[in-house]
């Protein structure tokens, strides 16, 4: 058990896999580090990965290909230098993660197993028991946290606000329970936001609570109006709507089918492509699902995915499987430079889903978020450590309001019906009056940007508009107007 007397170098917020591996940063560096994890950790999207991480690790791949896929799926909006951090540093992640115990698949040789997915060139998709890539890693990461004499595990602790010590940085932040947490740099890896939305992939823990505390501490958010949508969750099987049929699938083999039984759309394009494809379809046929058929896929590749699938009383290998699109993926969150520093507030950096370093940029491309969250998290936990001392324990004031309330059954109903695959201006408008404060944010944001983009389809400005190439939508402090800026 760490020493209580003795204060944490890092608070980190959030157990996914940003969350622990900062934390297992950090101890490699000999800090002390306290983590607050909200909820248990089955319920982490981390742990809910299936298809793997993105690294170029192939003989026939590099990292400048692996940069052009990337800069291809975010539609002229990536931070070109974001994504080169990520290509060129994430083969030393995966070899790290195989270092701390993760084993990822092989083929039948002994080789690395490398999977394909959707706008990738190459085969580079790293993935661990099968569709299981996220539980194995997840697994293998908290089991060396926990055991680790200089990390003290907060479990069911809910992060309500940061903290700032006498002299203005931020130095901690304020528990549920009102327990106050201090050190040199608070790390946010609170995951995304796609549950403010009803029909979603995602863990209910997932809506943004980061961006709110950190806006909330005077920071700025980014790039709110792309959320992905994933084209493939199960639609009407008990106990398991919204469960992904992750994009690997297709990658071997799985095809799309219209009621008629038709195929509609080239089932590896880009994530944005193959569910406004979906919606179409739907849009015009009223059915509430496509057909998936994965009868001629490798069971033993998807385990999971098959298991999960047959525990609700679908067998894949001989029926097809109604899916629809459910929101996935936000690309945006709290604006951070390369080291996960959230500029304006010093001591406080976001990692992983929760932040925005501008890498996707109007889409992400598959398998890069995993890869995003180790290479991001190992650069924040080193900067967040060459932070000055506090001047200062932070001030515990609780906030009189709740800074990041879990969303309504209405405000959720309301973000599908009103920011979902396709918005508009008078939707949008319906939303600046909802009570939780992301979901006027998002619509701040999708109502700034005139023009459809990646994730981003406003009906009412199908086009994209080559003025707002590069160009992040950026809400500053406060609910003012967002403004548009480059990033370098
Ligand atoms: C079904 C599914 C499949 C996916 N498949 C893949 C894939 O194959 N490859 C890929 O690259 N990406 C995939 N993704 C996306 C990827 O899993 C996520 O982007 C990534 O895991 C996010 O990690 P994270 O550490 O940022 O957040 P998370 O793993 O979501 O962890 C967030 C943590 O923060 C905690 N938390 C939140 N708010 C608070 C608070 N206020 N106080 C305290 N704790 C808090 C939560 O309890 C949790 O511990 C998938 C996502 C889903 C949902």
């Amino acid at each position: 058990m760490p020493d209580p007397a003795q204060r944490p170098d890092l608070v980190v917020v959030g157990a996914g896999a940003a969350g622990l591996y900062a934390c297992l940063t950090a101890v490699q560096e000999g800090a002390r580090v306290v983590l607050v994890s909200a909820r248990p950790l089955a319920e982490t999207a981390s742990y809910w990965a299936q298809g793997g991480l993105a690294a170029a690790l192939a003989g026939d791949d590099s990292p400048a290909l692996h940069l052009e896929d990337t800069l291809e799926a975010g539609r002229g909006l990536v931070r070109r230098s974001a994504a080169e951090v990520l290509c060129a540093e994430g083969p030393a992640r995966f070899r790290h993660l195989e270092a701390l115990g993760v084993r990822f698949d092989a083929d039948r040789h002994g080789n690395l197993a490398l999977g394909l997915e959707g706008g990738h060139a190459r085969r580079r998709v790293a993935h661990a028991g099968g569709s299981a890539t996220g539980r194995r890693i997840l697994r293998q990461l908290s089991a060396v946290v926990a055991e680790h004499p200089r990390i003290e595990v907060l479990e069911g602790r809910r992060a309500a606000a940061l903290a700032t010590a006498d002299d203005g940085r931020c130095a901690g932040l304020i528990c549920d329970d009102g327990r106050v947490l201090g050190g040199r740099a608070v790390v946010l890896a609170t995951g995304g936001a796609a549950a403010l939305w009803s029909r979603t992939t995602n863990p209910p823990g997932s809506f943004g609570s980061g961006p709110l505390l950190a806006h909330a501490a005077g920071a700025a958010l980014a790039d709110l109006e792309f959320v992905q949508f994933h084209p493939t969750a199960v639609v009407g099987l008990r106990g398991r709507e919204g469960f992904l049929i992750s994009e690997a699938v297709r990658g071997e083999g799985a095809t799309l089918h219209d009621a008629a039984g038709g195929r509609f759309v080239d089932e590896l394009a880009p994530r944005d492509a193959v569910a406004r494809a979906i919606f179409r379809v739907l849009s015009e046929s009223g059915e509430p699902a496509v057909h998936l058929d994965m009868r001629g896929v490798d069971p033993g590749r998807f385990p999971n995915v098959v298991g999960a699938l047959r525990e609700a009383g679908l067998d894949p290998l001989r029926e097809l499987v109604p899916v629809a699109p459910a929101s996935h993926y936000a690309m945006g969150g709290v604006v951070t430079d390369l080291d996960g520093r959230a500029p304006g507030v010093p001591g406080l950096y976001a990692v992983g889903e929760c932040a925005c370093t501008g890498l996707h940029g109007a889409n992400r491309l598959a398998s890069n978020s995993l890869s995003e969250c180790f290479v991001f998290g190992r650069r924040a936990a080193l900067a967040g450590l060459a932070e000055p001392a506090p001047a200062s324990p932070p001030h515990a004031q609780p906030p009189a309001e709740p800074v990041a309330p879990p969303p309504s059954r209405e405000t959720r109903a309301a973000m599908w019906r009103h920011a979902g695959l396709e918005r508009d201006a008078a939707g949008l408008a319906r939303l600046l009056g909802d009570p939780h404060p992301l979901a006027r944010l998002v619509a701040r944001s999708a109502l700034a940007r005139e023009e459809s983009r990646g994730a981003h389809a406003r009906s009412d400005h199908p086009r994209l508009d080559p003025a707002l190439d590069g160009r992040h939508t950026v809400t500053g402090p406060g609910e003012g107007a967002p403004r548009f800026e480059r990033w370098e």
